[in-house]
């Protein structure tokens, strides 16, 4: 194939043409910083009100319920701390899991610098947290819970309904990361039951560099970024105008467009079938179905990640082996240790996530190099028998 395969959708995808069309304009015809008074100042100010309703309704929200940021990691960040620092005189204790993507637990980590006591709950084989463990480790000084909604890594989609009945029942905070979700499944933030909600652009086709927090009215959180009044005190600094337009024209395609996702799980389905009958000594990662339909990671046996990826890569085919963050690091995926992965086998594991792009004839090519890719690199293992 003359064209890339991108295969990477979980790191990020192509900004829709759609959403970059809605976007030019507001860097050099209408620049005016929202803030201002003049008529053309005020028609910014629209358009980014005009993005907040797109991005409250796609979440079943209110408008006055959503706050731009610069992306999901600064939303997680918003709502840990901000959550944390709003009760530290009352409560400071803090639940996550051990899957949660880097943007949650390094906060996390670092709240306990700050004398904050986190617990890490467990997961099960397919990386579902346990319930019952969530219910044993809420204490009288538990303020906030926090529970990604999809895996990145592997796709495990959690029980959200049944974590926000625990928490509201104790009176705890709420928080999702819901980075991998928003756009593809339903998060209508009334049905999940959530307080507090993540999601970034650039994950479903919107651009990079901004992201929004759903704050359930009435919710107190000190702000991360401090300075003027933009974002009703919640979150200084002059507005994103075409990252905020764009995200705002992404939600609106996603609302109309999601049925994709069953056209890309056909896609999934048909490479992990044809991958398991090809080749021998493969495990499927994460929730055989409660998983994103992007989403196929797996551990190839006797094989280095990194050197499939460079197969791949020299056949013009875009993967990924853990997370992109942790790409490049010697230890395995903190996921993969947390679903009971050993060591030797996570440093195996690859994952191919699909996007609303992608064709059957890709996956048919994937089909015919990637078993001949893994048969060459065995071929170079000691420990491969034949
Ligand atoms: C990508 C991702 C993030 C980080 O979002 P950015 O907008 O890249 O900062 C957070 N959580 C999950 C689950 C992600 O996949």
């Amino acid at each position: 194939m003359d064209k890339l395969i991108y295969l990477d959708h979980n790191a990020t995808t192509p900004t829709d043409p759609r959403v970059l069309e809605e976007m030019l304009p507001y860097f050099n015809v209408s620049y005016y910083n929202p803030s201002s008074l003049y008529k053309s100042a005020r028609d910014c100010r629209k358009a980014v009100e005009q993005a907040r309703d797109k991005v409250a309704s796609l979440l079943g929200a209110e408008p006055c319920e959503i706050a731009f940021t610069a992306g999901g990691t600064e939303a997680n960040n918003f709502a840990i701390k901000g959550i944390a620092f709003a009760n530290k005189s009352r409560k400071n204790h803090i639940i996550t899991s051990k899957i949660e993507h880097h943007a949650v637990l390094v906060p996390c980590i670092w709240l306990e610098s700050q004398g904050f006591e986190v617990t890490y709950l467990g997961v099960d084989k397919y990386g579902v947290v346990d319930l019952n463990e969530l219910k044993n480790s809420i204490t009288d000084h538990t303020v906030l819970i926090t529970v990604m909604h999809a895996n990145n890594e592997i796709g495990t989609i959690q029980p959200i309904k049944e974590i926000a009945e625990l928490a509201h029942s104790h009176n705890i905070y709420f928080h999702t990361d819901a980075v991998q979700t928003v756009g593809k499944l339903p998060t209508q933030v009334q049905e999940l039951g959530v307080g507090l909600l993540s999601l970034s652009g650039h994950k479903f086709y919107g651009p990079k560099g901004v992201g929004a927090l759903y704050i359930k009215k009435g919710t107190l959180l000190d702000p991360l970024i401090h300075g003027g009044h933009h974002e009703r005190d919640r979150r200084a600094g002059t507005e994103n105008v075409p990252g905020i337009v764009g995200l705002g024209k992404a939600c609106e395609i996603a609302q109309q467009e999601m049925g994709e996702e069953d056209k890309i799980k056909e896609l999934r389905d048909r490479l992990w079938d044809g991958i398991k009958s090809k080749i021998p000594e493969v495990v499927l990662n994460g929730h055989p179905e409660q998983r994103l339909a992007s989403t196929l990671s797996i551990c190839v046996k006797y094989v280095e990640g990194e050197s499939m990826l460079m197969d791949l890569d020299a056949h013009g085919i875009c993967a990924s082996s853990g997370s992109a963050c942790a790409a490049g690091t010697a230890e395995p995926s903190h996921v993969l240790t947390a679903i009971g992965i050993p060591a030797d086998l996570a440093h195996s594991s690859l994952r191919i996530s699909l996007g609303k792009h992608n064709t059957k004839e890709e996956i048919e090519y994937v089909l015919k190099v990637f078993p001949q890719i893994i048969e060459r690199l065995r071929a170079l293992s000691p420990f491969w028998k034949k």
